[in-house]
Formats: structure tokens, sequence, C-alpha cells
């Protein structure tokens, strides 16, 4: 099964149903099974034929769901890009990923009109409409530019349907690798489906859910579980063009939101957020987190104030992403991953790659029907993270005797004091039970006497908190090796736009300033 052909049965079941809303206005199954069959249509008028490549490049708009679906049931394999990318990291990815056509936004068209030398392979630019003045004509690309309410309007109902195969690339995901180029992570039509429905049957996400969309739908966390999951199974995707809390809190209110999917430092931001009048979560029966730690402190306190579950997962666009989240049956346990979902296998080895005991820390591993291909034209990579079909993640994890997973950090980021390790989470962590910091980063620094040491940085709520005040807490929670050297305050910290906080900035900059 595919997410295209399971879209096609759920509408059958579901016609006058809402699959999603955007900008107040409800388009229901019908209305969007067909937008996906008559976008499909024009794309094969226009000579993509399956097997070919194409990239979504938009924000988080219905031209993303109808874009995605449309391709795939083409038979396409779909690239979605991070719209704000720079030109030269579209150029990279959009050739690397051998893109045929590009579907994007009239709010972006200055970008690929500036960079069309980049690109010189780039056969048609598919652009969506955000205002009614716009007109394709009107680009310098007009040459190779389409309206997307044209091609959607003008399309047919009537389309041969090519086989879609379990192991066809559905998906190329590029991962923002820290170091060297993005690779491309290429997702199967069964991982997509078998993610999405395991991950709704984990989490009991059915017709009667309406699920906020406001990470952003490129990331494969939204893309998985707060779009596929839910349209798959007939419930409503309530699309929230840019994450703020006004926005969430606002189609809570108005649709009665019942799922909200987020990383931390989202609910952060709702925690934070100060009209106590619209700070309404009371229709919300589950808040998912993922992406980042979620620190324990502010699960509780979030809990706490909006009177609600947050079940956290974790993932990684090899996986589709989800391979653990703590599950509704049994209880759930703050700071953990959770268990493995159906189907999929999770397990913490050595450096041998053995399987560890008990609440050991060592490298968490992943196999199931979710985990990639490889990483598209990288044959190296691709072996040295897939052994005997076990998807090495490059996270370490300990896993507790009622078989719940913890995240103790990257590999990477360990911190070497003296020989000793140190997991910044659990520094962050002791940081972060502190009622006045909202936002922790700990990063290692170099140093002449004990290799690295501990560096903090933090967000306050309130001007009075010191320094010494927060080492007198960590050096109270802490052995000695573990306690920061220096704590310093910042207004916000350096984010992806997934909302992860960038530990890697942070060094880049102490580095430039020493
Ligand atoms: P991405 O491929 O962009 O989805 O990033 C995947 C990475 O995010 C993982 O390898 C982890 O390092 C991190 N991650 C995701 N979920 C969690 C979580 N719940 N706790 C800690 N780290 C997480």
């Amino acid at each position: 099964m595919n997410l295209s052909d399971q879209l096609s049965l759920t509408a059958i079941d579901n016609l006058s149903k809402t699959a999603y809303v955007f900008n107040g206005e409800e388009t229901n199954y019908q209305t969007l099974e067909g937008q996906v069959t008559k976008f499909a249509s024009s794309l094969k008028d226009l000579g993509y034929k399956k097997g070919d490549h194409i990239a979504l490049i938009v924000g988080n708009t219905p031209h993303f769901i109808i874009g995605m679906y449309g391709a795939m049931r083409l038979g396409l394999t779909v690239i979605p890009i991070n719209p704000i990318y720079t030109a030269d990291e579209i150029a990279y990815i959009i050739n690397n990923g051998d893109v045929k056509g590009v579907i994007t936004l009239d709010v972006l068209m200055e970008k690929f009109e500036k960079m069309e030398k980049l690109i010189p392979n780039v056969e048609h630019y598919i652009v969506g409409e955000t205002s009614p003045a716009y007109d394709v004509n009107q680009s310098s690309l007009s040459e190779k530019a389409f309206s997307f309410a044209k091609l959607v309007q003008a399309g047919s109902l009537e389309l041969d349907r090519p086989t879609l195969y379990d192991h066809d690339t559905a998906v190329i995901l590029y991962t923002s690798g820290t170091t060297g180029k993005p690779k491309g992570a290429m997702l199967t039509h069964k991982n997509l489906y078998s993610n999405a429905s395991d991950v709704a049957e984990y989490l009991q996400i059915g017709a009667n859910d309406r699920v906020i969309a406001a990470l952003p739908m490129f990331h494969v966390f939204c893309l998985t579980v707060a779009l596929n999951a839910p349209l798959v199974n007939g419930a409503t995707v309530l699309i929230v063009p840019k994450f703020s809390p006004d926005a969430v809190f606002e189609i809570t209110k108005d649709f009665n939101a019942t799922v909200f999917a987020g990383v931390p430092t989202m609910y952060n931001y709702l925690l934070q957020y100060p009209n106590k009048e619209m700070k309404d979560f009371s229709s919300i029966r589950l808040c998912i987190s993922g992406g980042a730690s979620m620190p324990v402190a502010l699960l509780e306190k979030f809990e706490e104030q909006f009177n609600v579950r947050v079940s956290e997962g974790y993932g990684l666009s090899e996986a589709s992403p989800v391979t653990c989240f703590n599950p509704l049956n049994r209880s759930r346990k703050a700071g953990s991953i959770g268990t493995s979902i159906l189907n999929v296998e999770n397990k913490v080895v050595d450096e041998l790659g053995n399987e560890v005991s008990p609440n050991e820390v060592g490298e968490l591993i992943v196999k199931g029907p979710n985990v990639m291909k490889g990483y598209y034209k990288m044959p190296e990579e691709t072996t040295a993270s897939i052994k005997d079909d076990w998807l090495y993640t490059g996270d370490m994890a300990r896993k507790d005797e009622d078989g719940y997973f913890y995240i103790v950090d990257r590999k990477k980021d360990l911190v070497l004091v003296g020989g000793y390790n140190v997991y910044p989470r659990e520094v962050e962590e002791v940081l972060y039970s502190h009622n006045s910091i909202s936002e922790v980063a700990v990063i290692g620094v170099p140093d002449p006497n004990l290799g690295e040491v501990v560096i903090a940085f933090v967000v306050a709520t309130d001007d009075s908190v010191t320094e010494e005040e927060l080492m007198k807490l960590s050096k109270d929670k802490l052995a000695k090796y573990k306690v920061p050297k220096e704590i310093r305050f910042l207004d916000e910290l350096p984010k992806n736009t997934t909302g992860k906080i960038l530990r890697r900035s942070l060094k880049d900059q102490l580095a430039s300033q020493q």
C-alpha cells in the first residue's frame, strides 16, 4: 500500500468530511481527492512520468498537500526543500537530486528568477498563487512557468495511474547535516505508508481528530505525524502557515483541535504566552513532542498548566521518522522517548554492535519498514549507516527495565572533560529545573588543561536570576566535572527553522570571538 492509493480509499469513506483547513476555509476529502488527481493529470500532460524528480518548495499551504500527493499519484519522487534556504543550498539539492521541475509559490519566484543560471536543468516552475494579483506571465521565467491553480483546474479526473511498488522512492529528504553536504534520504512508499499508519495506530489518530500542522511541512516530523497520519485516516489537518502562539490558540478555539504536534521550543512559547484568555487547550486530547529532547521541567509545567498529556517521541529523517513514542495505554515517563512503536525495533548497542544491558548507554539502532532505502547517490554513506538492516542513528541512548528508551544525547555532542564523559543534556536538564530559565544550551569548548570544559547559555524570563545562583544549582545537582565553567545569558538561542536549538552555531560564535 502507499499514501496516494490510501488517500483515495479514505476519501471514499469520508467524502464530505473536512480534509484540511487553510485561512479559515474548509476543503473536504472529495475536493482534495479531485485536486490531487487533476494535478497529477496535468503533470502528466506536461511530460512527467513515473520516476521523475520534482522539488516541492512551498510554505505551509495546501499546495504542499496537493503537490506532494499529486506527484506521488503519478509515481514521481518528491523532494521537499526548506523555502528559506539560500540560493546555493537550494541549487545544491536541485542539482544533486536530478530535479526536473519545481513546485513553488509566487512569493518565492523572485528567488528563482535570480538563481536561474544555478539550476539550468529545471524545465518547469509550477507556481502556487498566494495573491490573486500574481500572473506567471510577468515572470522572467514565464516560458517555463505555469500556474498551480490553472493546472489543478484544467486537469482531468480520468488518470491512468501507474503502479506504485513498495520499494519505489516516494520522497528524498535532504538532511541538514552539520558537516559536509546534505545527504538525500530516500524514503519509499512502504516507508512513508507504514510509518504514517503505525504512528496513527499507536497514538490513536482517527477520523474524529483535528490535528494542528504548525511545524514546517517540509520537515519529516510534520510530514508524517501532522499530514500523512491524519490524512490517510480521515482526520482533519488544521494548517498553521507560520507558527505563533496566537495562531495555534486561535485555530484550536475555532476548530476544536484535538492533537498538537510540536518541538520543545514551541511548547516553551505556548507556555510563556501572556494572554490568559486565549490560552485554552481544553479541546486538545494529546500533545506530541519530538525533534529534540523535551526538558522534563518544561513537560511537567506544560502538562500542569494546560491539563493535557504530552507524549514525547523520537525519530529521524532516515526512519520516516518515528521509531519510539510514549504509549497512550501505559504510563508516560517524563524524559523518555517511550517504547518502540508498532513494527519497529529499537536497540541500544556498544561499539561492536552488541546489545548492552538495561540502563547502560550505547548507540540507538533501529530496524523496521520505516527505515530508508539509502542516501541518494551515496552508496558509501549508506553502507556506513545501515548494517544488516539496522540503521545507526548517531544518538546515544539507554533503555530501562520496562522497555522505555531515553536519549542521552547526540554522539557527536559528547563533551570530554579531563577524560570524563559529559552529555550536554544532563547539564541542561538541571538548569531547566530553575523556574526563571526558559531555554538552555550546553556545549564543550577547548581547554588547555582538561581538553574540554562545559559552558552553558541560558535565556532567563526574569532579570533577577544570577550566574552565582545557577552555579550553585549546578554544583548541588552535578558532579564537579559536569558543572559549567561559565554560564552566559542571552536574549534568545539560535534555532533552525524547525525550532531545534543549534549548539553548533553557539560553538562557532564562541570560536570566532577568540
Ligand atoms: P531530523 O532528521 O532532522 O528529524 O533529526 C533527527 C534527530 O533529531 C535525531 O537523530 C535526534 O538527534 C534528534 N531528536 C529527534 N527527536 C528527539 C527526542 N525526542 N529527543 C532527543 N533528540 C531527538
